[in-house]
């Protein structure tokens, strides 16, 4: 024990912070927008960093041809860890609300800026150094760590990392997902779920509305009410589910009284929440209230995209070493969060079923936004956790 601890601050001590930004740059200046791209290009960058450690990367490619990386460096030992990372990006959007280019990976400030310096090339880079770090202290690891590189993480994950799960490949003792997480512990992530919300009404002359069914009011009746479908339920780390009322459609002409309305709701979901009938019924029972005072309104739902929740034993193994490797490289307490979003670490545990956390240095407030920037101090010491954690969990 003493022995991997020492070999863990070797690791830590021999990250070079040149290797990270090094990777971080390179990953950064391929462009893989999600929708709008794809991640051929920095895929072949990322398996090229790869090999220069020493790893035989492998593309796996999905029906529709999407690249995901995977490599293994480490071993022979029985204990082995997947590190997960999305090599695609949310689109850059208007390039005049970026101070520096999206893809450049200009730093200034002390900060990297670019699409993914934190969500989430930055880390990828990181985990990449961390490797990097071991290697360069002479440390063989104990085990073998396998980096899942995964296409389409941005769009849902089904041509990513929801292939490598089908495809048999999860077989790993644990997994770390390195979404930028401010280097906290994500135990828990919401699941999501897209719910269609159409209001039938009945087309009448615009002069006439007395004649017709309004399915926009009707709709509009609806949403002044929408929290209400939501349980009083709470969870320790992932807080309370929520609903948000995101995209909405109607009407056929100006003079015309609308017969169809629909809306696309995004109802978060949190841990224990897994039965889609419950979450629609809560809609229904709405829906029935309403109708109850007015008979005319008729609304129907349906659930168009469902992501479960996930979460892992805050005792797992994984959970414990990672928290030990925080606190060693920070001099800080770990903290256990929830993180808010869906990631592909539902994968692992609900897919799966490996331990896994989500740990990652820079922030989501900045993911998806333009300028979008990670703190270069944070990312190192992202790829010193990384080390640590390698070592850590793998042995030496
Ligand atoms: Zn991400």
């Amino acid at each position: 024990m003493a022995g991997t601890i020492d070999a863990a601050e070797a690791a830590a001590g021999a990250v070079e912070p040149g290797d990270v930004l090094r990777f971080a740059r390179a990953l950064i200046t391929v462009p893989s927008e999600n929708p709008g791209g794809t991640e051929d290009g920095v895929a072949t960058v990322a398996a090229e960093i790869l090999e220069g450690l020493g790893a035989a990367p492998e593309i796996v490619r999905s029906d529709e041809q999407r690249p995901s990386v995977l490599a293994t460096v480490g071993g022979p030992g029985t204990a082995s860890l997947a590190w997960n990372g999305h090599l695609d990006v949310v689109p850059a959007g208007s390039l005049d609300t970026w101070s520096h280019p999206p893809f450049a990976g200009d730093v200034a400030s002390g900060k990297l800026i670019g699409r993914g310096a934190a969500d989430m090339k930055g880390p990828i880079a990181a985990a990449m150094a961390a490797f990097a770090g071991i290697r360069r202290a002479g440390i063989a690891l104990g085990g073998s760590l396998t980096y899942h590189l995964a296409a389409d993480e941005e769009f849902g994950g089904v041509h990513g990392t929801k292939v490598l799960w089908e495809r048999g490949l999860l077989t790993q003792d644990a997994a770390v997902v390195g979404e930028p997480s401010e280097l906290t512990l994500g135990l828990a992530e919401r699941g999501g779920a897209m719910v269609v919300a159409t209001a039938f009404g009945k087309a009448a002359h615009g002069s006439q509305p007395h004649r017709g069914v309004n399915a926009i009011t009707s709709m509009a009746r609806f949403l002044m009410r929408l929290e209400e479908v939501l349980p009083d339920v709470e969870h320790p780390l992932a807080g309370r589910p929520t609903v948000n009322a995101a995209m909405i459609e109607g009407g056929s002409a100006p003079n015309v009284v609308p017969d169809r309305c629909s809306v696309e709701i995004d109802r978060r979901l949190i841990p224990g929440e897994t039965d889609q009938d419950a979450v629609l019924g809560s809609f229904r029972d709405l829906a029935d209230s309403l109708h109850a005072d007015r008979e005319e309104i008729d609304l129907r739902f349906e659930i168009r995209e469902w992501a479960e929740p996930a979460e892992t034993d805050p005792g797992s193994e994984i959970a414990r070493v990672a928290r030990g490797v925080v606190e060693a490289e920070t001099g800080r307490r770990a903290v256990d969060t929830g993180f808010t979003g869906i990631t592909d670490a539902r994968f692992y545990i609900n897919g799966a079923h490996i331990p896994t956390v989500i740990l990652g240095p820079g922030s989501l407030t900045v993911a998806h936004t333009a300028d979008e920037w990670v703190d270069v101090g944070e990312l190192v010491a992202g790829a010193r956790i990384y080390a640590r954690l390698f070592v850590g969990f793998l042995g030496a």
